[in-house]
């Protein structure tokens, strides 16, 4: 099968017209559209087995789960872990890091340890850490993004001068959501290892655009969200070692979670139940194993050779036009399919307005990256992110949207 026109098909809502025009939709760094296959899992669950899972003995309470927990396995083959068990159910990539600073990080940091991240993190791989940081009494340090306006990647030189043994953790994105640019994470988790830090991978970008395999990469915690890889909105997931899960405290209390109650206090099961309290995102849960089936039934090697090479020609179109700035890697540099950019004089949001006109879906401002953007000196840029469904055509359609917004304000 060849991604982009072929598959379009199973995406009902792309199939429409927006301001009287084809639906062009670059915006699957935000959210990813949903195939059939994902729509039809949710509504079979809801039709034939909703029931609330764990403390039912009923039929249907235990086909919900069974289903539930199924899901469970098939995220965990989806990245390779060892164990189900090293996958607790979150709302998504958010949720999955505060549960770490919240229950690992919080039980193992001492004043003056040290949490390094780096300077291109999404501020939800940045935030839940100064606050687990400032109570602690633990210093949050950035390894640097460096090179000229063209190619922004991790400063891997200065990789040792920060990683000293004062690093308790090491956090850090697999896919930048600004920059497009790929980090090389098995090194990064070995370099971490080897002075003793714990590695948490940020997967939001690439869980569902690239081959991901927690066991070759040898991270600690890998975060992601069902709704970025074709996956419905309000679940996703956090892989830990077992060994770490198991010996972190629980995060929220509540049903579901415990061993025993008393009065007097409580105890609790091991993970990953230990982390999942209430009625979880069954429905979420089972929309996301149905996520992986899709994604793997077509290959995300090959869903990556194509994000990439859109992701390359829309850099190539882009770097065509007059007065634009185009961010993160230079071609032959590994680049995601993904294209930031900014125009001397046009605010990012008028460049979005324009395209909206002419179909095409982009998203601007500040990626929930601000540090970085005040660091490259750009108030906003405007991003085009695509994903399996995405075509030559549609790259083209958004160069075309660019060269009016170029003639408008120009
Ligand atoms: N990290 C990165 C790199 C992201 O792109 C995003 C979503 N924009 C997130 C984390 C947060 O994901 P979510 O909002 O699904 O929790």
């Amino acid at each position: 099968m060849r991604l982009g026109l072929d598959i379009r098909s199973d995406f009902p809502v792309l199939a429409q017209q927006v301001n009287g025009k084809p639906l062009v939709y670059l915006d699957s760094g935000a959210t990813a559209q949903k195939p059939r296959q994902v729509l039809e899992a949710l509504d079979a669950y809801y039709r034939h087995d909703n029931a609330n899972v764990h403390r039912g003995l009923h039929a249907l309470s235990m086909r919900a789960t069974d289903a539930y927990e199924k899901a469970r396995a098939r995220v965990a083959r989806f990245i390779n872990a060892a164990d189900p068990a090293e996958i607790v159910f979150t709302r998504g990539t958010t949720e999955s890091i505060n549960l770490v600073a919240q229950t690992w990080a919080a039980a193992n940091l001492a004043p003056g340890d040290e949490i390094l991240l780096t300077e291109m993190e999404h501020h939800s791989n940045l935030v839940p850490w100064q606050l687990v940081a400032a109570r602690a009494r633990a210093v949050v340090r950035y390894l640097p993004v460096a090179g000229a306006d063209a190619e922004h990647g991790l400063d891997l030189d200065r990789l040792d001068e920060f990683l000293t043994p004062k690093i308790k953790l090491f956090a850090f994105t697999h896919i930048s959501n600004t920059l497009g640019t790929v980090n090389p994470v098995a090194e990064l988790c070995r370099r971490a290892r080897a002075v003793g830090a714990i590695t948490v991978i940020d997967a939001a970008q690439s869980a569902g655009h690239e081959p991901l395999d927690v066991q070759a990469i040898g991270c600690d915690f890998l975060a992601f969200s069902g709704h970025k890889m074709c996956g419905p909105t309000g679940i996703g997931a956090l892989y830990g070692r077992k060994a770490l899960l198991d010996a972190m405290p629980p995060y929220q209390g509540g049903g579901g979670m415990i061993e025993n109650v008393e009065f007097s206090g409580s105890t609790f099961k091991p993970a990953p139940e230990r982390f999942e309290a209430g009625t979880p995102d069954i429905a979420g849960a089972i929309g996301l194993a149905a996520a992986c089936d899709y994604l793997d039934g077509i290959g995300r090697a090959a869903i990556s050779a194509h994000d990439h090479h859109l992701g390359e020609l829309a850099r190539a179109a882009l770097d065509e036009l007059p007065g634009i700035r185009v961010l993160g890697p230079r071609a032959g540099s590994p680049r995601a399919g993904m294209v930031s950019f900014a125009f001397n004089n046009i605010h990012a949001h008028d460049v979005i307005t324009v395209a909206d006109q002419q179909g095409v879906a982009l998203r601007g401002g500040h990626h929930c990256n601000m540090p970085l953007m005040k660091k490259l000196g750009l108030p906003s840029t405007a991003r085009a992110s695509f994903y399996l469904y995405n075509t030559e055509e549609e790259v083209a359609a958004l160069a075309a949207a660019l060269r009016k917004v170029v003639k408008f304000f120009g």
